[in-house]
């Protein structure tokens, strides 16, 4: 009998599934696609269909986060890395893949693999018993998600991305920003980014100026929720609707403006607020910032926000569908479900983002469940290793009550603030590659 089910024939589930079958493990793997399911999205049955770009990003594994990523999941035997390789196309130092050949590939693989049986179904329920990797992705199907929220409560599970942009701590401008609460209540909780008056009114004419991008037809119909409306429609409205909403002055003395009238400030015409982000410190998303403008426009415009005019953003504002659970919250840190263990999430629907994050999560899930079947403890990768730092900001790192998903990025790495700026790149690869190979080393000499 199959000893491990795996819903979701998309990127992570075929990693995971190989990831099992060669250490000797039977999987079933169901794909709806070609078994009376579809997305939006998707155009083919084939498994590991990439729905958008053909790109894995950047294969720079010197400088790069997604290249880091790439090279852990190579020295792993990783299916997608290996399809992707007998796939590439040219493109500079990223890279990309002919998609028919990619998805051709991996099917393949699985589909000749003895230890692998693919079967087109739509998979309503969760299943009570038997171990399973939920890999659904950002479009599951409307019936398991369902019965996702039933296992999870109502609140658990987002359908929509609402994401405000994300900020590097260490290229906030500390000289003009300052940190404070509002009415000074609760500690210095947030960074704030004062505007006068003029550069407000510039602020709200390039949000009604910038370009944005459309909604997909299937998007359109998701009403937005007024707690994220996105900042241009809410400029949209009218001058001071912002000022009144998540750019409200009132209660934030600026300390930088401080006079002798006014000892512990002034209050500023607007203000930015930004809030910690992860655990670590290193990354500030800016409050109700959500947006659908154009991602150069965006850049352009919040560096005119005094305070963030050298900021670099680990991920910039969007609004998408996207089905993703509250990890931080409900996972275990072997991604598996608090209260019913034989489930295990993995790709997109753990709220990590793009094609090689989705891989690589399925790729950990797959040897974590190989682990447990084998009765062997798990450790987990390195927190200085891609793998790790992925993991970590999915099950417990993140800020659980405003989970949204990220890109793999050096802000969710443990920081090296000793080392200098322009060095940090490879200092965060170089110490993840030892980390990971020691790890690697580590998990190769467990006798079998
Ligand atoms: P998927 O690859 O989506 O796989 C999930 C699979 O589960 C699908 O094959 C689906 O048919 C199947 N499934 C769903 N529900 C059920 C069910 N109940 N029973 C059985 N099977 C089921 N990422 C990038 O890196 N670059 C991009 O350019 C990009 N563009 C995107 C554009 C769009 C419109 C969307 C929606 C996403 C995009 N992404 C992009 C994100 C990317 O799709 C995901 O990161 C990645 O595909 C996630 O992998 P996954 O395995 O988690 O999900």
């Amino acid at each position: 009998a199959d000893q491990v089910h795996i819903i979701g024939g998309g990127l992570a589930g075929s990693e995971a599934a190989w990831q099992l079958a060669q250490r000797g493990i039977r999987v079933r793997l169901s794909e709806m696609r070609g078994g009376g399911g579809s997305t939006p999205a998707h155009q083919t049955d084939g498994l590991a269909e990439l729905v958008c770009s053909n790109s894995f990003r950047s294969d720079d594994d010197e400088k790069n986060a997604v290249g880091l990523l790439h090279h852990e999941m190579r020295r792993l035997d990783s299916l997608i890395m290996r399809a992707g390789e007998v796939a590439r196309v040219p493109a500079g130092s990223a890279m990309a893949v002919d998609r028919d050949v990619f998805s051709a590939e991996v099917q393949k693989a699985l589909e000749d693999h003895p230890n692998v049986t693919v079967v087109r179904e739509l998979v309503e329920e969760l299943p009570s018993d038997g171990m399973t990797i939920v890999a659904t992705g950002p479009l599951t199907a409307q019936s398991l998600a369902q019965s996702i929220v039933k296992a999870t409560g109502e609140d658990r599970l987002a359908f929509f991305d609402a994401i405000a942009p994300i900020v590097h701590h260490d290229t906030i401008d500390m000289d003009i920003c300052w940190k404070a609460a509002r009415w000074d209540k609760g500690g210095k909780d947030y960074i704030n980014c004062p505007m006068s008056k003029e550069q407000y009114l510039a602020f709200h004419q390039g949000l009604l100026d910038a370009e944005k991008g459309d909604f997909k037809e299937w998007e359109a119909d998701t009403p937005y929720f007024e707690g994220c409306m996105p900042i241009e429609v809410m400029a949209e409205r009218g001058v001071d609707t912002l000022r009144f909403g998540p750019m409200k002055p009132v209660g934030l003395d600026n300390p930088h403006w401080a006079t002798e009238e006014h000892p512990n400030g002034r209050w500023a015409h607007a203000v930015v607020q930004l809030r910690q982000d992860n655990k670590l410190g290193t990354l500030w998303n800016m409050v109700g910032f959500q947006t659908k403008m154009k991602y150069g426009a965006q850049v352009e415009l919040f560096r005119t926000i005094p305070g963030l005019e050298k900021a670099e953003f680990a991920r910039l504002g969007g609004m998408h569908r996207n089905t993703f659970i509250n990890s931080p919250m409900l996972l275990d840190r072997q991604l598996r479900l608090k209260g019913a263990e034989h489930i295990r999430f993995a790709g997109q629907v753990t709220g990590c983002e793009g094609y090689v994050e989705s891989s690589a999560v399925g790729l950990l899930a797959g040897m974590m469940a190989a682990a447990e079947l084998a009765g062997e403890k798990w450790v987990g990768p390195p927190a200085t290793s891609a793998m790790g730092a992925l993991l970590s900001h999915i099950t417990g790192d993140a800020e659980a009550s405003d989970y949204q998903p990220m890109n793999i990025n050096f802000g969710l790495f443990p920081p090296l603030r000793d080392v200098k700026k322009k060095a940090r790149k490879e200092a965060y690869t170089s110490r993840g590659k030892a980390d990971f190979g020691e790890w690697l080393a580590g998990l190769e000499a467990v006798p079998a």
